[in-house]
């Protein structure tokens, strides 16, 4: 079968094409490669940011201290931006009052792409975090989570968010992202600085206090005969 012509001047024409294309398209690629990287992240498609308050923690941290308690071994994050002059902190979780910070380094904030192009197509929705540009000081990006929608009366009451004179209640796949841990029985301490936040209410109750945690006894009664231990 003869050679098809197509493939002597196709070998020809790559060899040209690799030698005196290469660098320009090489060049070409780069400024393509930067013109997208700008449009992406320099006020484009998304805002590099990092988070420099706390006012958002624990879902979004600024610049922290990762702590861990050394009496509960509980680990958890301090606000770096507010610390008392005595660079000594208080353990959440047992009281401990004596974790000393001073030879403990910083966390920067946290970094976070922000995408500016959803809000372009529908409303941001409540419980939503979001990020817009304040007034006061000008220009300055704030990070919020959305509760008020507009025209709507906000309340909070006894620590509820009212909306127009109604409860409302997050439901549980928007509670779960937003919930924080106030209490891990896990990193109980042997000698508390705090009352213990768990505790019977009565002498007879029905919570039962075990070495890691607490159990819900059907029937107290036959719960203590039977033992615990
Ligand atoms: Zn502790």
């Amino acid at each position: 079968m003869p050679d098809a012509p197509v493939c002597r001047y196709g070998r020809n024409m790559a060899i040209r094409i690799t030698i005196t294309q290469k660098i320009l398209l090489l060049i070409l690629a780069s400024v393509l490669l930067l013109c997208l990287a700008a449009s992406v992240l320099v006020e484009g498609l998304l805002i590099p940011i990092r988070v420099v308050g706390a006012s958002m923690a624990e879902a979004f941290l600024g610049p922290h201290y990762r702590v861990a308690c050394p009496q509960c071994r509980y680990r958890f994050a301090v606000d770096a931006t507010l610390l008392p002059p005595s660079q000594k902190i208080g353990c959440p979780n047992c009281g401990n009052r004596n974790i000393d910070l001073e030879n403990a380094s910083v966390q920067l904030g946290e970094r976070l792409l922000v995408d500016r192009w959803t809000y372009r197509f529908r409303d941001p929705e409540r419980w939503e975090p979001v990020l817009f540009r304040s007034a006061d000081p000008p220009l300055d990006y704030c990070l919020k989570r959305v509760v008020g929608l507009p025209h709507e009366k906000v309340q909070i009451v006894a620590g509820d968010v009212w909306i127009n004179g109604q409860c409302v209640k997050k439901d549980w796949s928007t509670l779960w992202p937003m919930a924080i841990l106030i209490h891990d029985a896990s990193f109980d301490a042997p000698n508390r600085d705090i009352p213990p936040r768990w505790r019977p209410v009565t002498q007879v109750d029905r919570w039962e206090q075990r070495e890691h945690g607490f159990r819900f006894s059907r029937n107290p009664s036959t719960e203590a005969s039977e033992g615990t231990g």
